[in-house]
């Protein structure tokens, strides 16, 4: 497993935080320590002073957390100071073990905050309009790394970028797409664009159109997340969409409830039957993998196949199709 990036086990400690603020709080105060193997005990320890050393730091800084005026205003200047970062996540075809995309994700290198996870400010870009420009900024970047990976005898390695809601409504999103590719001297087939099933289905009318003028430029839509929003099959199966992602959360339940498979499965066979490529999102372990290979899954993403990193930390040539 690629070793991880502080800013995803930061974003693992919140959902394990998330996940033991629904456990009574009297379960966890009489937790029976002395019952912890060696090991937990060690990572319990560690935990403790991971956190009590960082612990100040977060405090001085909570100050300007998501949705504060002062983030919005920092934010603003991030992408003319050059604080933002794309890392890419690689995407590796089930039947041959190969990679064959990458998934750009968005970092915010904070000069106080450090590495800052998109779920911390896209959704205040968002709010506030600037994700226009920082989305376009990212389409850019993508396109042009794209194409450097192209010069370095990556030729047909896909990049993926996520679009938010905003930017699928702007009307002039194909000509930023178009002005992307130029600027990258990216072939249209090597870029895909991840939508969510709300973003597509809130206007499908406007949705339709926009996802032609996308496809005719020979680019990709794949649908994020998918399962958990409320897409009309109907509405889908005419869109001009190539790929269906898996949401995380049925991954993570595939091995231990049976709902979740069979959910996976009827997502791959629909997929399929509509000529779509299925991606299984936040694939971790070794079960889930033999799993969504049983199911059909055509591409697989997660932590155990590797890590988001920045592009000069990735190693994409040696398992490269
Ligand atoms: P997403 O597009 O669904 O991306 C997948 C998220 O899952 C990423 O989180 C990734 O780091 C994380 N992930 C990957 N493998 C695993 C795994 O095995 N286990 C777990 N627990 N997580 C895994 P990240 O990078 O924090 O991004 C969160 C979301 O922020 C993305 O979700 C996407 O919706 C949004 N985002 C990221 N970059 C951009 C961008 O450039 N533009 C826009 N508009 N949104 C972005
Ligand atoms: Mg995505
Ligand atoms: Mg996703």
């Amino acid at each position: 497993m690629a070793s991880p990036h502080p800013s995803e086990l930061l974003e693992d400690l919140l959902r394990l935080a998330d996940r033991f603020s629904q456990v009574p709080e009297s379960a966890v105060r009489d937790l029976p320590l002395e019952e912890l193997s060696a090991a937990q005990a060690r990572a319990l320890q560690q935990l403790g002073r991971l956190l009590s050393s960082r612990l100040g730091r977060a405090s001085a800084v909570s100050g300007a957390s998501s949705g504060s005026p002062e983030l919005a205003q920092e934010l603003g200047l991030a992408a003319q100071r050059g604080e933002l970062r794309l890392h890419y996540q690689p995407q590796v075809d089930l039947s041959n073990g190969r990679i064959v995309g990458v998934e750009s994700l968005i970092r915010w290198q904070h000069p106080r905050l450090g590495l800052v996870p998109p779920s911390r400010f896209i959704p205040l870009a968002e709010e506030t309009g600037q994700i226009v420009g920082i989305g376009e900024w990212a389409l850019r970047e993508a396109c042009v790394q794209a194409q450097a990976w192209c010069g370095q005898g990556l030729e047909g390695l896909c990049v993926a970028v996520n679009l938010s809601a905003r930017q699928f409504s702007q009307p002039d999103l194909v000509q930023i797409v178009a002005g992307a590719l130029r600027a990258g001297d990216l072939r249209p087939g090597l870029l895909e664009l991840e939508l969510t099933e709300s973003c597509v289905m809130e206007d499908p009318v406007a949705g339709a159109l926009q996802l032609t003028a996308i496809s005719d430029l020979g680019v990709r839509t794949a649908i994020d997340d998918f399962g958990t929003g409320y897409s009309s099959l109907n509405h889908l199966s005419r869109f001009p969409i190539k790929v269906l992602k898996i949401d995380q959360s049925f991954v993570r339940g595939i091995t231990g409830d049976p709902y979740d498979a069979a959910l996976v499965s009827a997502i791959n066979a629909m997929a399929h039957s509509l000529g779509m490529k299925s991606v299984a999102e936040g694939v971790e372990t070794p079960e889930q993998l033999a799993l969504l290979k049983g199911c059909g899954c055509d591409v697989a993403q997660g932590y155990l196949l590797a890590r988001p990193a920045p592009p000069e930390a990735l190693d994409l040539r040696r398992r490269y199709a």
